[in-house]
């Protein structure tokens, strides 16, 4: 795809009505667009020196004077350059007659990825030398004057998308890796449709766009948060893991419908889709329930998503949290595929095998299979070896490659055995074939089904490396989880509870009585929306009572409730009934782009080790500049550890 088309692709695409329609052509979308809306391209030229921009020009503007500025993309035996900007690439003549001789001069020896503004005028090609595959490739410019704006050193890598390079070193040189087509379209795309959910959020439902402060107070539970020093001796802001008190209290205000394009700043590793400092798509309202607020997401994607892609189909699936888990074994699972999770305990209650019985006889004792079609086609002796190995070594369980096709059999005596009078059975519950593989295990139910979720996403990537569709890439497919439990034992220590999602979200109705006495089956107002098996968004209905939100922070969850003292006073003083959500911006936009990372959809990334490769951040501060705020580094006594800080 080139630039200007591109370009007005995106711009034209969100700016449409809303309304659902398959995507059709490149050539008649645009000129419905043209005809149908009246809204037009933005103005790329207002305000500059430049006339136009290079990816706009077309025959249409054969003969008309213009100024150009950007940068040197090619230059082919002194006689043509290849201009681009951030909306294409145009091709200008560089002039042969000697009375032209210093704009020659100018454009031959100016280094590929210098700045020049060039004038001239929009001639056609001629005839044959058009270029089809260029949205210009009609034209070119004639120049009659050319200025060199900047010449640019010897770069570090090739402003081409096709030149590979590795991440680090375009962290290190953003500026320069912002120039690639691919990074332009990500953070265009991202704008726009942050554009259109403002326009939905503000102009169509009354939403009102209020910042909130950075700099806050320590939040018990949840991630880690960053301290930041304050010059009074032993006292630090944290910077905020979302503003999810802010909100509240701004409800209590009765600002009513809020959102806010928020930064949020968690101290948790790095992984391929986190980010220490990240964007959410903000949301609170009053008097609304879950479904209002499904329903305000549900239009707010709709509205606001690119049009060339797959649209987006309401209203999205809900599924509980416990089928999410019994039948994906996670609560964000990929609902693109089947190979889904089938209990099959009842196959061996009467079993003579030892560990099987073991795991029936124990509390939530089952035995639990996936069916990995045509897996013994695609699945090889090393790739079985390794997943008994990570279910071993992570899981501490066992797992039993079960080969229907019984001359495959490689590597499962034990299961073969147990499988020989089991086999119709196991055929008819799993609806098997010949040549697929099941993927057996037993334990407790949770264990079980979280190891063959892992297992399910591990064996359809191996399935897509070989060659199978199992999901198509184009496709979005959303989903609600929904009845979460409220409280979930603490991965520390399992006796004690944390909230499943934070410590505000309000029980569920039906289960409210359960939390004086079975706290660990009260369920929750608790949504998370999730998309291709991506937690995308989360929220809930809030618990505007002080005293059970009292009770929930101090009795059930232990926490200290000082820290939240102004909390439980505003709950005091008049709260209404509210509730709300999060996007992650970030990911949604990662998704929505087909990028491999979060990375490639923020301008300035933390690296997976969330540090800045450009500017060198985390950095140190010399010990008299960290007096003001009574702080002292304690190095490691290790040299080289503390090398690395
Ligand atoms: N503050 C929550 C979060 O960041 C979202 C919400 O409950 O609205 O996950």
């Amino acid at each position: 795809m080139y630039f200007s088309s591109w370009l007005s692709q995106l711009y034209r695409g969100l700016s449409r009505p809303i309304r659902r329609t398959t995507q059709p052509i490149w050539g008649s979308l645009s000129r419905s667009l043209m005809l149908s809306s009246q809204r037009r391209n933005p103005e790329y030229s207002s305000f500059v020196v430049r006339t136009n921009t290079c990816g706009e020009l077309r025959s249409s503007h054969l003969g008309q004077e213009v100024t150009l500025c950007g940068w040197i993309q090619y230059r082919r035996q002194n006689t043509f350059l290849v201009l681009r900007d951030f909306h294409g690439l145009v091709q200008v003549i560089i002039p042969q007659d000697e009375s032209a001789a210093s704009v020659r001069k100018i454009l031959c020896e100016a280094p590929m990825e210098s700045v020049v503004q060039v004038s001239g005028t929009v001639i056609s090609r001629p005839a044959g030398q058009e270029n089809p595959k260029m949205p210009t490739g009609e034209i070119e410019i004639k120049v009659k004057t050319a200025e060199l704006l900047n010449a640019c050193k010897k770069l570090p890598f090739e402003i081409k998308d096709f030149m590979k390079k590795t991440e680090a070193l375009r962290l290190q040189y953003r500026y320069l890796d912002l120039r690639s087509f691919q990074m332009q379209y990500n953070l265009r795309l991202r704008s726009q449709m942050v554009m259109k959910m403002r326009e939905y959020l503000c102009n169509l439902h009354g939403f009102v766009d209020i910042e909130t402060p950075t700099l806050f107070k320590r939040t018990p539970g949840g991630a880690k948060e960053f301290l930041v020093p304050s010059r009074e001796p032993g006292k630090f802001y944290s910077l905020p893991q979302s503003p999810q008190q802010f909100k509240q209290l701004l409800m209590v205000g009765g600002l009513d419908r809020y959102f806010q394009v928020a930064r949020c700043y968690r101290d948790e590793g790095s992984r391929p889709d986190r980010q220490p400092e990240f964007t959410q798509i903000d949301i609170e309202m009053s008097f609304v329930d879950q479904t209002g607020i499904q329903n305000l997401i549900e239009g707010l994607l709709q509205y606001s998503w690119p049009n060339d892609k797959a649209p987006v189909v309401v209203p999205f699936p809900s599924m509980t949290f416990a089928e999410a888990l019994a039948t994906y074994g996670t609560d964000k699972p990929d609902t693109r595929f089947g190979m889904k999770i089938i209990d099959i305990s009842d196959m061996f209650r009467n079993t003579e095998i030892g560990f099987l019985q073991d795991a029936l006889s124990k509390p939530h004792g089952t035995v639990k299979a996936i069916c990995i079609p045509e897996g013994a086609k695609y699945l090889k002796r090393k790739d079985i070896e390794s997943i008994r190995k990570f279910s071993a070594d992570h899981f501490d369980q066992e797992i039993l490659p079960v080969f229907l096709n019984t001359n495959r059999n490689w590597n499962s005596p034990v299961a073969n055995f147990i499988m020989e009078s089991k086999r119709p059975e196991l055929i008819r519950l799993m609806e098997t074939q010949e040549e697929d593989v099941v993927l057996l295990t037993a334990g407790e139910h949770n264990k079980a089904c979280s190891l063959l979720g892992k297992l399910r996403l591990e064996c359809a990537d191996l399935l897509e490396t070989r060659g199978v569709v199992l999901r198509d890439p184009t496709l979005f497919s959303f989903l609600w989880i929904v009845d979460f439990p409220l409280f979930l034992p603490k991965e520390e220590n399992p006796r004690e509870l944390e909230s499943a999602h934070h410590p505000f979200t309000a029980p569920h109705p039906s289960d409210i009585h359960l939390l004086y006495t079975e706290p660990k089956k009260v369920r929750s107002q608790h949504y998370d929306l999730v998309l291709n098996g991506n937690e995308i968004g989360g929220g809930s209905i809030r618990i505007h009572n002080a005293e059970l939100q009292r009770y929930i922070l101090a009795t059930l969850l232990k926490e200290d409730v000082k820290l939240l003292s102004h909390m439980l006073q505003a709950l005091d003083y008049g709260a209404p009934p509210h509730g709300g959500i999060a996007l992650g911006l970030d990911r949604l936009i990662c998704l929505v782009t087909g990028s491999p990372s979060i990375r490639d959809v923020i301008a300035f990334p933390k690296s997976f080790r969330g540090h800045d490769l450009m500017s060198n951040t985390p950095d140190s501060i010399p010990p008299e500049e960290l007096k003001p705020y009574h702080i002292q580094v304690s190095w490691p006594t290790d040299s080289r550890a503390a090398k690395t800080h």
